[in-house]
């Protein structure tokens, strides 16, 4: 469990968690950027889910147009400095660049950096909002769908407000996304530069709660449901109350002073996705001893990304495959250890994936003093309330992200009933919504003519 006071000095503390690639100078962005063969119907930008034109921005960092080359990512994603930085690049746009077969691939991801970071530096303009249509949009929910879909709509004239719940915007990006990759700033930077193209941010409104949907859909031409996904979900054993969430345990690596966070000795993470992976890591650079995942399959199950699992080894983190926590076991109220019992693989289950099965008397206890759970997250938690299908639970939308409720919309992690969730979809959902509600709303404009 979390303890008082970390002993080791803040500025140690924070050079261990903080980003992990240091920004590319200026010299060693244009000897990069002429790498580049700037490839006909390039392949990385095929892979991009938002479809930046990446030869097209290498090429004005190679012939110094930085602001020109910001402005080919920024148009294409307005996220573009946090999509630098979180894009599983390995997997998207580098993995595919042709340089790999042979030599390094061209650092994309890098060059994006460079090029945002230069924008947001320089505090420079690139987009001012359309010349006013007259139409009035809410957005709910400022994570990386909800941003890309404001700002879009602004840029083509709409008025905008976007409702958040939390204190800052920028859902995980602000929240939940570890220092190490993405600085707290950067996400907020992209949620000042929205205000700038005329967005009206509102932050502490609540759908639900102090925001209500009948009156938001009354007001606004149209509503954009951009509200990702809910807290880790419960584990169900005896003496979950002393097992700490990962989202939790996360943000708090990001917005409490570090010295104020303690990891145990003995910290025990559950879950093998990309989020037990950051939620090990932040143990481990915050001073634990030893940090174990523990994963109810294989290896070969896991879903985190190779290159974060690669990561995580490097960084002395052990993991324990076929492995399920049964009881959290406690000496005088403290956590002296999590039992589990030893799994086997058995048939495909609803996933295709081998479902596991416990192996009778194999119960052991592996010594801890802090248990993080990070078994991903929970369905959309106003789905149901707010009257709109669903699809396995998430907000069932069409292909043009239109809800089955009239004039609402949703993209991002709380429709993904498929596919991967990731920051650049959100990104890639929120920009074509605003193209559907754009098209909607010039059509009604159209009618009522
Ligand atoms: C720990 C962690 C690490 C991750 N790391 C990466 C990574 O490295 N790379 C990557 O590509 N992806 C990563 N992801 C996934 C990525 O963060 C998400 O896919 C992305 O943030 C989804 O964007 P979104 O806008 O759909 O949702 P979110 O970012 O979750 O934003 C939703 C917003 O809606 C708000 N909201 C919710 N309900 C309401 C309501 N009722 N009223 C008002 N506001 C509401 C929330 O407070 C939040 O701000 C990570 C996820 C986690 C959990
Ligand atoms: S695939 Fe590689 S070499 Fe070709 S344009 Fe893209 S980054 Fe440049």
């Amino acid at each position: 469990m979390e303890k008082a006071v970390n002993q080791r000095p803040l500025t140690e503390l924070q050079e261990a968690l903080s980003e992990q690639l240091p920004p590319l100078s200026a010299h060693e962005a244009v000897v990069e950027a002429n790498r580049c063969l700037y490839c006909y119907d390039a392949p990385c930008t095929q892979a991009c889910p938002t479809h930046i034109d990446i030869p097209r921005f290498i090429k004005k960092i190679a012939t110094g147009n930085v602001l020109g080359s910001a402005k080919t990512i920024l148009e294409a994603n307005f996220l573009g400095a946090t999509c630098a930085r979180v894009c599983p690049v390995q997997e998207l746009c580098e993995g595919a660049c042709v340089l790999g077969s042979d030599h390094k691939p061209i650092q994309i991801g890098r060059l994006q950096r460079y090029a945002t970071d230069y924008v947001y530096q320089q505090k420079t303009e690139v987009f001012k909002a359309g010349a006013p249509t007259g139409r009035k949009v809410a957005v709910v929910g400022s994570g990386p769908a909800g941003i890309s879909c404001a700002a879009e709509l602004a840029k083509l004239g709409h008025s905008v407000t976007l409702f958040e719940k939390r204190e800052l915007a920028g859902g995980l990006s602000t929240y939940g996304i570890i220092v190490l990759r993405e600085p707290v700033e950067v996400a907020l930077s992209e949620v000042e530069a929205l205000k700038r193209l005329g967005v009206e941010v509102r932050t502490k409104m609540e759908l639900g709660k102090n925001l209500s949907f009948d009156e938001l859909r009354t007001k606004f031409d149209a509503v954009f449901l951009g509200l990702g996904l809910g807290a880790v979900p419960a584990m169900g054993i005896p003496g979950e109350e002393h097992i700490q969430d990962g989202l939790e345990w996360i943000e708090a690596s990001k917005m409490k002073p570090l010295d104020t966070i303690k990891a145990g000795d003995n910290v025990v993470v559950v879950g093998a996705g990309n989020t037990a992976i950051d939620a090990a890591t932040i143990a481990k650079r915050l001073g634990a001893e030893r940090v174990t995942m523990v994963y109810r399959r294989t290896e070969a199950e896991m879903t985190a990304y190779p290159h974060e699992y690669q990561f995580a080894r490097l960084e002395g983190i052990d993991y324990r495959f076929l492995t399920q926590p049964v009881r959290v076991v406690t000496d005088r109220g403290k956590v002296v250890g999590l039992e589990c019992i030893r799994m086997k693989l058995g048939a495909p289950d609803a996933s295709g994936r081998p479902a596991p099965e416990p192996v009778p008397g194999s119960e052991f206890v592996l010594p801890a003093d802090q248990i993080i759970k990070a078994i991903g997250q929970e369905k959309p938690a106003l789905v149901k309330e707010l009257g709109l299908e669903a699809e396995k639970g998430y907000i069932r939308v069409n292909h043009d992200f239109a809800t089955s409720i009239p004039g609402v919309y949703a993209g991002g992690d709380c429709v993904r009933a498929k596919g991967t969730a990731s920051t650049v979809m959100a990104v890639q959902d929120g920009k074509l919504a605003a193209k559907s509600i754009h098209s909607a709303l010039v059509a009604k404009g159209a009618a009522n003519d």
